[in-house]
Protein backbone atom coordinates (compact mmCIF):
# COMPACT_ATOMS: atom_id res chain seq x y z
CA UNK A 1 0.00 0.00 0.00
CA UNK A 2 2.84 1.87 1.15
CA UNK A 3 3.59 4.12 -2.38
CA UNK A 4 0.50 3.70 -4.12
CA UNK A 5 -0.97 7.07 -4.37
CA UNK A 6 -3.92 6.92 -6.68
CA UNK A 7 -6.22 4.01 -7.45
CA UNK A 8 -9.56 2.87 -9.08
CA UNK A 9 -11.50 -0.04 -8.00
CA UNK A 10 -13.67 -1.87 -10.25
CA UNK A 11 -15.32 1.27 -11.61
CA UNK A 12 -18.50 0.71 -13.98
CA UNK A 13 -20.36 3.44 -16.09
CA UNK A 14 -22.88 2.87 -18.37
CA UNK A 15 -24.74 5.20 -20.41
CA UNK A 16 -27.81 4.89 -21.55
CA UNK A 17 -28.39 5.40 -25.07
CA UNK A 18 -31.67 6.17 -26.35
CA UNK A 19 -34.81 3.74 -24.84
CA UNK A 20 -32.97 0.37 -24.72
CA UNK A 21 -29.41 0.70 -25.61
CA UNK A 22 -27.04 0.73 -23.14
CA UNK A 23 -23.29 1.21 -23.26
CA UNK A 24 -21.23 -0.46 -21.05
CA UNK A 25 -18.13 2.20 -21.28
CA UNK A 26 -15.81 0.76 -17.97
CA UNK A 27 -16.81 -2.77 -17.52
CA UNK A 28 -14.52 -3.37 -14.75
CA UNK A 29 -11.89 -0.98 -14.98
CA UNK A 30 -8.79 -1.38 -11.87
CA UNK A 31 -5.88 1.07 -12.03
CA UNK A 32 -3.40 1.47 -9.79
CA UNK A 33 -0.54 4.66 -10.26
CA UNK A 34 2.45 4.79 -7.91
CA UNK A 35 4.48 7.73 -6.37
CA UNK A 36 6.15 9.66 -9.67
CA UNK A 37 5.13 7.13 -12.30
CA UNK A 38 3.72 8.30 -15.24
CA UNK A 39 1.38 5.98 -17.43
CA UNK A 40 -0.03 6.97 -20.89
CA UNK A 41 -3.26 5.39 -21.68
CA UNK A 42 -3.88 4.94 -25.34
CA UNK A 43 -6.99 3.63 -26.88
CA UNK A 44 -9.31 3.94 -30.04
CA UNK A 45 -11.50 7.10 -29.93
CA UNK A 46 -14.88 6.64 -28.40
CA UNK A 47 -13.16 3.75 -26.13
CA UNK A 48 -14.11 5.58 -22.87
CA UNK A 49 -10.66 7.59 -22.11
CA UNK A 50 -12.18 11.01 -21.34
CA UNK A 51 -14.92 9.03 -19.53
CA UNK A 52 -12.49 7.37 -17.13
CA UNK A 53 -10.14 10.51 -16.71
CA UNK A 54 -13.56 12.73 -16.19
CA UNK A 55 -14.09 10.03 -13.02
CA UNK A 56 -10.58 9.66 -11.77
CA UNK A 57 -10.97 13.43 -11.44
CA UNK A 58 -14.01 13.29 -9.99
CA UNK A 59 -16.02 15.44 -12.21
CA UNK A 60 -18.54 12.58 -12.91
CA UNK A 61 -19.66 9.87 -10.92
CA UNK A 62 -19.16 6.21 -11.39
CA UNK A 63 -21.75 3.71 -11.37
CA UNK A 64 -19.88 1.66 -9.31
CA UNK A 65 -16.46 1.13 -7.79
CA UNK A 66 -14.04 3.14 -6.04
CA UNK A 67 -11.96 6.23 -6.44
CA UNK A 68 -8.78 6.50 -4.09
CA UNK A 69 -6.16 9.22 -3.31
CA UNK A 70 -3.46 8.52 -1.17
CA UNK A 71 -5.70 5.23 0.16
CA UNK A 72 -8.76 7.15 0.82
CA UNK A 73 -12.13 6.75 -1.13
CA UNK A 74 -13.16 9.86 -2.67
CA UNK A 75 -16.16 9.43 -4.78
CA UNK A 76 -18.51 9.69 -1.80
CA UNK A 77 -17.29 13.03 -0.42
CA UNK A 78 -19.42 16.05 -0.48
CA UNK A 79 -19.34 17.89 -3.77
CA UNK A 80 -17.26 21.10 -1.51
CA UNK A 81 -14.71 18.64 -0.76
CA UNK A 82 -14.32 17.33 -3.82
CA UNK A 83 -13.74 20.57 -5.32
CA UNK A 84 -11.55 20.87 -2.51
CA UNK A 85 -9.53 18.06 -3.57
CA UNK A 86 -10.01 18.50 -7.17
CA UNK A 87 -8.16 22.06 -6.59
CA UNK A 88 -5.54 20.67 -4.55
CA UNK A 89 -4.75 17.49 -5.13
CA UNK A 90 -5.35 16.64 -8.61
CA UNK A 91 -4.62 18.80 -11.22
CA UNK A 92 -5.85 18.74 -14.83
CA UNK A 93 -4.42 19.47 -18.77
CA UNK A 94 -6.98 19.15 -21.22
CA UNK A 95 -5.97 19.38 -25.42
CA UNK A 96 -6.75 23.13 -25.65
CA UNK A 97 -5.29 25.24 -23.07
CA UNK A 98 -8.40 27.02 -21.41
CA UNK A 99 -6.46 29.77 -20.12
CA UNK A 100 -8.49 33.08 -19.00
CA UNK A 101 -8.00 35.18 -22.09
CA UNK A 102 -7.54 38.57 -20.03
CA UNK A 103 -4.52 37.71 -17.67
CA UNK A 104 -1.10 37.20 -18.24
CA UNK A 105 0.43 33.76 -18.18
CA UNK A 106 1.58 34.52 -14.41
CA UNK A 107 -1.77 35.64 -13.29
CA UNK A 108 -3.28 32.52 -14.80
CA UNK A 109 -0.88 30.18 -12.70
CA UNK A 110 -1.64 32.57 -9.72
CA UNK A 111 -5.32 32.80 -9.78
CA UNK A 112 -5.58 28.71 -8.81
CA UNK A 113 -3.41 29.48 -5.48
CA UNK A 114 -5.47 32.53 -4.65
CA UNK A 115 -8.79 30.35 -4.97
CA UNK A 116 -6.68 28.07 -2.54
CA UNK A 117 -6.02 30.78 -0.06
CA UNK A 118 -2.47 31.21 -0.57
CA UNK A 119 -1.18 35.38 -1.08
CA UNK A 120 -0.44 37.08 -3.96
CA UNK A 121 3.01 37.35 -3.43
CA UNK A 122 3.93 33.56 -2.60
CA UNK A 123 1.43 32.69 -5.21
CA UNK A 124 3.29 35.18 -7.53
CA UNK A 125 6.91 33.54 -6.66
CA UNK A 126 5.75 29.86 -7.58
CA UNK A 127 4.16 31.41 -10.77
CA UNK A 128 7.34 32.49 -11.37
CA UNK A 129 9.07 29.37 -10.54
CA UNK A 130 7.16 27.11 -12.54
CA UNK A 131 7.05 29.42 -15.51
CA UNK A 132 10.65 29.73 -15.91
CA UNK A 133 11.22 25.88 -14.94
CA UNK A 134 9.27 25.40 -18.57
CA UNK A 135 11.55 28.12 -20.12
CA UNK A 136 8.88 30.67 -20.29
CA UNK A 137 10.63 33.22 -17.90
CA UNK A 138 10.53 35.98 -20.56
CA UNK A 139 7.09 35.62 -21.45
CA UNK A 140 5.19 35.58 -18.12
CA UNK A 141 3.83 39.01 -18.58
CA UNK A 142 1.92 37.88 -22.14
CA UNK A 143 -1.41 36.75 -22.03
CA UNK A 144 -2.26 33.68 -24.08
CA UNK A 145 -3.42 35.52 -27.44
CA UNK A 146 0.39 36.71 -27.45
CA UNK A 147 1.69 32.99 -27.13
CA UNK A 148 2.34 30.36 -29.53
CA UNK A 149 0.29 27.48 -28.92
CA UNK A 150 3.25 25.43 -27.69
CA UNK A 151 3.74 28.30 -25.03
CA UNK A 152 0.01 28.46 -24.05
CA UNK A 153 -0.02 24.61 -22.96
CA UNK A 154 3.29 25.16 -21.33
CA UNK A 155 1.48 27.59 -19.31
CA UNK A 156 -1.43 25.38 -18.80
CA UNK A 157 0.70 22.65 -17.36
CA UNK A 158 2.05 25.35 -14.67
CA UNK A 159 -1.61 26.23 -14.00
CA UNK A 160 -2.22 22.57 -13.56
CA UNK A 161 1.17 22.07 -11.09
CA UNK A 162 -0.02 26.03 -8.92
CA UNK A 163 -1.48 23.85 -5.90
CA UNK A 164 1.25 20.86 -5.93
CA UNK A 165 -1.13 18.44 -6.58
CA UNK A 166 -0.24 14.86 -6.54
CA UNK A 167 -1.66 13.78 -9.54
CA UNK A 168 -1.97 14.69 -12.83
CA UNK A 169 -4.31 13.54 -15.29
CA UNK A 170 -4.06 15.09 -18.80
CA UNK A 171 -6.15 14.02 -21.90
CA UNK A 172 -4.44 14.55 -24.99
CA UNK A 173 -2.33 17.39 -23.98
CA UNK A 174 -0.42 17.93 -27.16
CA UNK A 175 -3.17 16.79 -29.63
CA UNK A 176 -3.45 20.43 -30.78
CA UNK A 177 0.26 20.79 -31.84
CA UNK A 178 2.16 19.66 -34.67
CA UNK A 179 4.84 16.97 -34.57
CA UNK A 180 8.11 19.05 -33.37
CA UNK A 181 6.01 20.52 -30.98
CA UNK A 182 4.48 18.34 -29.46
CA UNK A 183 7.89 16.72 -28.28
CA UNK A 184 9.21 19.78 -27.56
CA UNK A 185 6.08 20.49 -25.52
CA UNK A 186 5.99 16.88 -23.78
CA UNK A 187 9.87 17.50 -22.91
CA UNK A 188 8.70 20.02 -20.90
CA UNK A 189 5.59 18.23 -18.60
CA UNK A 190 7.80 15.41 -18.37
CA UNK A 191 10.71 17.35 -16.89
CA UNK A 192 8.25 19.51 -14.61
CA UNK A 193 5.97 16.14 -13.76
CA UNK A 194 9.68 14.23 -12.94
CA UNK A 195 10.83 17.29 -11.11
CA UNK A 196 8.05 17.28 -8.57
CA UNK A 197 7.71 13.80 -8.61
CA UNK A 198 3.79 13.44 -9.08
CA UNK A 199 2.03 10.42 -10.38
CA UNK A 200 0.54 10.98 -14.13
CA UNK A 201 -1.95 9.62 -16.08
CA UNK A 202 -1.53 10.87 -19.06
CA UNK A 203 -4.12 9.48 -22.26
CA UNK A 204 -2.60 10.46 -26.01
CA UNK A 205 -2.80 9.37 -29.46
CA UNK A 206 0.93 9.90 -30.53
CA UNK A 207 2.36 6.32 -30.20
CA UNK A 208 5.17 7.90 -29.37
CA UNK A 209 4.64 10.20 -26.62
CA UNK A 210 3.01 6.93 -25.14
CA UNK A 211 6.79 5.41 -25.62
CA UNK A 212 8.42 8.00 -23.62
CA UNK A 213 6.23 7.31 -20.31
CA UNK A 214 7.00 4.30 -17.75
CA UNK A 215 4.30 2.14 -19.17
CA UNK A 216 1.16 2.14 -21.68
CA UNK A 217 -2.37 0.83 -20.53
CA UNK A 218 -5.57 0.77 -23.01
CA UNK A 219 -9.37 0.40 -22.51
CA UNK A 220 -10.43 -2.38 -24.49
CA UNK A 221 -14.09 -3.40 -23.88
CA UNK A 222 -14.29 -1.83 -20.85
CA UNK A 223 -10.92 -3.01 -19.09
CA UNK A 224 -8.22 -2.15 -18.75
CA UNK A 225 -5.09 -4.11 -20.95
CA UNK A 226 -1.50 -3.70 -21.06
CA UNK A 227 0.36 -3.43 -24.58
P1 LIG B 1 -12.84 8.66 -25.72
O1 LIG B 1 -12.41 9.75 -24.81
O2 LIG B 1 -11.99 7.42 -25.60
O3 LIG B 1 -12.96 9.09 -27.14
P2 LIG B 1 -15.43 8.87 -24.38
O4 LIG B 1 -15.17 8.58 -22.95
O5 LIG B 1 -15.59 10.29 -24.78
O6 LIG B 1 -14.31 8.15 -25.27
O7 LIG B 1 -16.75 8.09 -24.83
C1 LIG B 1 -16.89 6.67 -24.68
C2 LIG B 1 -18.24 6.20 -25.23
O8 LIG B 1 -19.28 6.67 -24.39
C3 LIG B 1 -18.57 6.70 -26.62
O9 LIG B 1 -19.23 5.66 -27.29
C4 LIG B 1 -19.48 7.86 -26.36
O10 LIG B 1 -20.36 8.05 -27.45
C5 LIG B 1 -20.22 7.44 -25.11
N1 LIG B 1 -20.61 8.59 -24.28
C6 LIG B 1 -19.79 9.49 -23.71
N2 LIG B 1 -20.49 10.38 -22.98
C7 LIG B 1 -21.81 10.03 -23.10
C8 LIG B 1 -23.04 10.54 -22.57
N3 LIG B 1 -23.06 11.61 -21.76
N4 LIG B 1 -24.19 9.90 -22.92
C9 LIG B 1 -24.18 8.82 -23.71
N5 LIG B 1 -23.06 8.28 -24.23
C10 LIG B 1 -21.89 8.87 -23.93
Amino acid sequence: MSNVIFELRDLRKTYNVGQVNQVDVLAKVNLTLKAGEVVALTAPSGAGKSTLLHIAGLLDAPDGGDVLLHGETLNFKSEERRTKIRRRDIGFIYQFHHLLPEFTATENVVLPQMADGVSWSAAFERASMLLSKVGLAERRNHRPAELSGGEQQRVAFCRALANGPSLLLADEPTGNLDQATSHQVFDNLLAIVRDTGLSALIATHNPEIAMRMDRIISLDKGTISKD
